[in-house]
């Protein structure tokens, strides 16, 4: 049966207004009112819903619409939580759901209340227009709400990974994570993520003889943390491409409206290493792309000194480092330690991230979500995406389940940013673009795979 798309995007607004009417400023998250409404709601429909609590107050909600088990399940997540607000800065309540020239505002509404709602719409529209009309599904479609995901997601992905694994059980997943970009009039492009760098914190520690301020050093602590940083602050690592960024660039130069930036996307996946050479050095001036093409590293921190009058004996900066995948933090490590090149200095891992292999960027999955995207609009372009953020996917990605990023409302970069700004928002016309884009993701992969054995 079609969709009454008129009907279900009302009934989809109406679903993120109450969603972010409730306030899961994470800390402290407060999830479990929400999740307990999204089980009252799933229920009433009779999908198969399971309330779990992790902790007080905090909970995570596993839906399952049934299919014949033909195949694995594809999995929809999203997280429930949201980040803190500064309300003096809102021209309107950012927990008010308020609806005001195609916008609705909100905490949340594009990250991730709005994936929530449209995840939810595609359950209840599967089991209203499939299910319950006795068509059959060829795999179970899972939603999963969790809590916790803005700190770290310890009392949310992660505990659910530790005690329920059984539950998380899929093929593929569907999260947050990419995005699509309004580039310019007409033309749009859906990053899918399929694989993000590795977060890894590095400690680089210089030493030196204590003693009286009055009485100056030589190789002062401090002095030689400045003298090392220096040296790392125009270390640049090589540019690696992976498979993904590969195509990522290679497809984007075919739309992209800067003609500088898109030969040089052109250029760098070109087979002349010369010109790709070139094409990366200006692509290297645009922060993001040049935090997808190589390891970077990022120098968030710095401590050290006891008293005005004390020479320390110690001073210390935290790098935040992130890897491409395939890449090697130990040997990374190394390559700081030689341009340092003070025995005095030491350059050690102090959290070290887990790699997670690539999601398959030629998937069923993958296919179904381009396709639906070019059946909502036929020019845009879909290029897989390695992100520079680290989400829940990595910890999926992690059990053998390919999971793929998305962000399926439409947007321009300035409306992108206000996720964890303030007056975030999400055009009215975006939220249903993408709550189709999912639903028809999800009927393509659930049922008309089934005809594939
Ligand atoms: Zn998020």
């Amino acid at each position: 049966m079609p969709v009454d798309w008129a009907t279900a995007g009302d009934e989809t607004v109406g679903l993120l207004q109450t969603l972010i009417r409730f306030d899961t400023t994470n800390p402290p998250g407060n999830e479990l009112p929400l999740a307990e409404h999204i089980v009252k709601l799933l229920v009433g429909e009779g999908i198969e819903t399971r309330l779990l609590v992790p902790a007080p107050n905090r909970a995570a909600v596993v839906a399952r619409l049934k299919g014949n088990g033909s195949r694995r399940p594809v999995m929809l997540l999203a997280h429930m939580d949201v980040v803190g607000v500064e309300r003096d800065k809102w021209s309107c309540d950012p927990f008010g759901g308020v609806v005001r020239d195609g916008y609705l505002y909100g905490r949340g509404a594009i990250d991730d209340k709005g994936m929530l709602a449209a995840n939810l719409m595609t359950l209840l529209l599967l089991k209203r227009a499939v299910v319950d009309l006795g068509e059959e599904l060829a795999r179970d479609v899972v939603l999963v709400a969790t809590p916790d995901e803005e700190t770290g997601g310890a009392r949310g992905m992660a505990w659910l990974v530790g005690e329920h694994r059984d539950l998380l059980d899929a093929e593929f997943a569907i999260n947050e994570g990419g995005r699509t970009r309004i580039i310019a009039e007409g033309k749009r492009y859906m990053a899918i993520q399929t694989a993000e760098k590795i977060a890894h914190m590095v400690a680089v520690t210089a030493r030196g003889p204590a003693g009286h301020a009055a009485i100056p050093l030589e190789g002062n602590a401090i002095f030689r943390l400045g003298r090392a940083l220096w040296r790392l602050a125009d270390h640049n690592e090589p540019v690696t491409l992976t498979p993904t960024t590969r195509r990522f660039f290679g497809e984007l130069a075919g739309i992209w409206p800067e003609p500088d930036e898109a030969s040089a996307m052109a250029a760098l996946t070109s087979d002349d290493s010369a010109a790709a050479e070139k094409g990366a050095s200006i692509l290297s001036k645009t922060p993001v792309f040049n935090a997808v093409m190589r390891n970077g590293i990022s120098a968030t921190g710095i401590a050290g000194g006891i008293a005005g009058n004390v020479i320390p004996a110690q001073a210390e900066a935290m790098l935040n480092v992130r890897t491409i995948p395939g890449q090697d933090i130990e040997g990374l490590v190394e390559r700081l330690r030689a341009r340092i090149g003070d025995p005095d200095v030491t350059v050690t891992i102090v959290a070290q991230g887990d790699e997670a292999a690539a999601s398959d960027s030629d998937s069923p999955m993958f296919r179904a979500i381009a396709e639906s995207a070019r059946t909502l609009d036929p020019h845009i372009a879909v290029v897989p995406y390695l992100s520079t953020g680290v989400t829940d996917s990595a910890r999926l990605r992690r059990m053998g389940i390919d999971a793929y990023g998305i962000l399926p409302f439409p947007m321009v970069q300035s409306d992108e940013e206000r996720m964890h700004g303030h007056d975030e928002r999400v055009p009215i016309e975006s939220l249903h673009f993408g709550t189709r884009l999912i639903f028809e993701s999800v009927r393509r992969i659930a049922i008309a795979g089934t005809s594939e054995d």
